[in-house]
């Protein structure tokens, strides 16, 4: 048996990625930058007014100052401002020469038609300086960046219309069993709905990638084979569901290796989940996840997922957060790690939510994250830190 770290060593080796695309700016939410983005302006492109007010010389804000022109956002300034002058100038608008400092329009009053004085006590500059920000040809996005709706934002301010990103792998979900039916349908005595298959797309769309459903494959071998064979051709990974355990039924990990999908592991150290399979086909990952729906769940959650976002060239590290346990823990056995699901309290501690076991898919909506209590572990007390990964 594999341990869980090793798993997802296995993992993180095969993680080539994909090649990059071009897209344009408004389709680029969460999708992966490919190469670094550079500034082709200074931010800001020059000395601008943070506020509405007048632009003069510090040294004058005593002195009734005379006003010499408008300046509005985008007009460029006309005249110098010299002792005892101002200019009235609008928010975002370009500084005029000769004023260190924009009084604000609240902080003055007028005098008579072409005169103002300032009646403030103290005054910051306001004014945002050329290429405080940035400067031309800074790097102002990486490569590796997962575009949040701030990154585009910056990608349009640098006139990066058409970022370059990884693209997005195709990924086949195939649920395997004679005892499943879809949800449309009403199941007989001995059936169950199809729940895996609607989770794990879902999961999918999360991490950004593409899913494609190839339905369900009813136990038999030959059937199976040929859905196998049409998601590895048309798909960078699939996933199988159900049929990677024991029974006389499971055949998913025969039918892999006849097909010489190379096994990377087959059995891990881990609580729920232990029938877990990985493997490559030429440049092509393969995972059977148990069928179980919580043990899908937390299978992919821990290792397809990385992969996932490995293969989009996310430079992405595990977010795990560390908090205290509310309740003693104990458990008997404790050789394979073990991933429970587990909500923040008002106290803001880790409690454990009703969790009839790997089935009981109701115990996920009332999870906020998995807890991770290591092999060897029997015993933690209240107030113990763990890890946790939120989902
Ligand atoms: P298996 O891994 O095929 O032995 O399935 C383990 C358990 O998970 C059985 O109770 C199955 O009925 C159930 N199961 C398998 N596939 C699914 C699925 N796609 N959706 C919901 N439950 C499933
Ligand atoms: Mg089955």
């Amino acid at each position: 048996m594999t341990t869980f770290e090793n798993a997802y060593q296995i993992i993180l080796n095969e993680i080539k990625p994909l090649g990059f695309e071009n897209v344009k700016i408004e389709n680029a939410l969460n999708r992966i930058l490919a190469s670094d983005v550079i500034s082709d302006i200074d931010m800001p492109p020059f000395n601008k007014s943070a506020m509405d007010g007048f632009a003069c010389r510090r040294e004058d804000i005593s002195n009734e100052l005379t006003f010499i022109e408008t300046i509005a956002a985008g007009d460029i300034p006309k005249k110098t401002v010299e002792k005892n002058q101002c200019a009235k100038i609008m928010t975002g608008a370009m500084v005029p020469d000769g004023a260190d400092i924009v009084i604000m329009v609240e902080q003055t009053e007028c005098i008579n038609g072409n005169k103002i004085r300032f009646n403030g006590s103290e005054t910051a500059n306001n004014i945002a300086y050329k290429a405080e920000d940035i400067k031309k040809g800074d790097i102002v996005l990486k490569k590796g960046q997962a575009l949040k709706p701030q990154h585009i934002s910056i990608l349009a301010s640098v006139g990066c219309h058409n970022p370059e990103v990884v693209k997005q792998p195709c990924v086949g979900v195939i649920s395997t069993g004679i005892e499943l039916v879809e949800p449309t349908e009403i199941p007989m005595t001995s059936q169950i709905r199809n729940s895996n298959a609607y989770q794990l797309i879902n999961q999918i769309k999360n991490t950004n990638a593409i899913p494609i459903y190839y339905g369900i494959a009813k136990d038999d071998e030959a059937e199976t084979e040929v859905i196998i064979d049409k998601a590895i051709s048309e798909c960078d990974v699939v996933i199988l569901t159900g049929g990677v355990s024991m029974g006389d039924f499971d055949f998913i990990p025969g039918i892999l290796k006849k097909k010489n999908v190379n096994i990377l592991f087959q059995k891990l150290k881990v609580k729920p989940g232990k029938p877990t399979v990985f493997g490559t086909i030429g440049s092509k990952y393969i995972f059977g996840l148990p069928g179980n729906p919580v043990s899908s769940f937390i299978m992919f959650e821990m290792l397809v997922k990385p992969l996932l976002l490995g293969v989009m060239g996310n430079n992405f590290t595990i977010p795990y957060i560390y908090m205290p346990l509310e309740r003693d823990f104990l458990r008997k056995k404790a050789d394979r790690i073990l991933f429970a699901p587990v909500k923040f309290n008002k106290n803001g501690m880790l409690e454990f939510v009703e969790y009839h076991g790997s089935a009981h898919i109701h115990s996920l909506c009332d999870a906020d994250g998995i807890v991770i209590i290591p092999i060897g572990v029997t015993k933690i007390k209240r107030g113990e830190m763990l890890h946790v990964r939120q989902i």
